[in-house]
């Protein structure tokens, strides 16, 4: 049975750079694969960007009301189509898998789509993103993933202190902030640029002055 993976973990945990390994890994036994991302992340438009200096185009970006499961479909159909043509009969046509980045700006029901590709439609689905906000509540759509994937697999990384981070600490222009919209907008000069620092408890909890939340 193909599962659906969630595969998260604190900012700069290497989770754009896992993805493009995995889609490299699956090409590398001549395997076909779907890349794709939700419209919200402004940031490189439509590619993945690993902070290692890789980038991808994604097959298809997923906007907010958009039916996850049809894009799929769509985009499985014309890879199939296009792979088609140039196959050798033992070959296969068919994707492998979906691997989604930036899963955490997807709504529920977008994720409920991805369950359903991997349950009904019986391709595996890697869905990779941060688990919680700056202010250490779940995104929606991880919050979904947390809930519903048939596996969930951490991808560590360290904080300032050594310690496993587990938090993203919101920077704007260096200081810490604990209040504000969920997805930041940048704007301003430099002393309006939002940065992010994946905190341990201790950590943040010593920065945010005791405040959970
Ligand atoms: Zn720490």
């Amino acid at each position: 049975m193909a599962k659906l993976y969630f595969r998260y973990g604190a900012m700069n945990s290497g989770k754009s750079t896992a993805l493009l390994q995995a889609a490299y890994n699956y090409e590398e036994r001549g395997q076909h694969v779907l890349l794709a991302k939700p419209l919200i992340d402004t940031k490189g438009a439509s590619q993945i960007e690993s902070r290692l200096g890789m980038t991808r185009e994604v097959d298809f970006l997923i906007g907010g009301d958009d039916d996850a499961r049809a894009l799929f479909r769509q985009e499985r159909e014309r890879k199939r189509r296009d792979a088609g043509a140039s196959l050798l009969p033992e070959e296969p046509a068919d994707v492998a898998c979906l691997l989604v980045d930036e899963a955490q700006f997807l709504s529920e029901a977008q994720i409920d789509d991805l369950f359903r590709i991997a349950v009904e439609d019986g391709i595996p689905v890697l869905a990779y993103g941060i688990r919680n906000d700056f202010r250490t509540h779940a995104f929606p759509g991880s919050a979904r993933l947390l809930a519903i994937a048939h596996t969930l697999e951490e991808l560590k990384t360290i904080c300032r202190c050594g310690r496993k981070a587990v938090f993203n600490g919101r920077r704007i222009g260096g200081r810490f902030v604990f209040d504000g919209d969920q997805v930041a907008i940048d704007g301003g000069g430099d002393e309006l640029v939002t940065t992010y620092e994946s905190l341990c408890g201790n950590c943040y909890l010593e920065e945010s002055g005791g405040r959970l939340g």
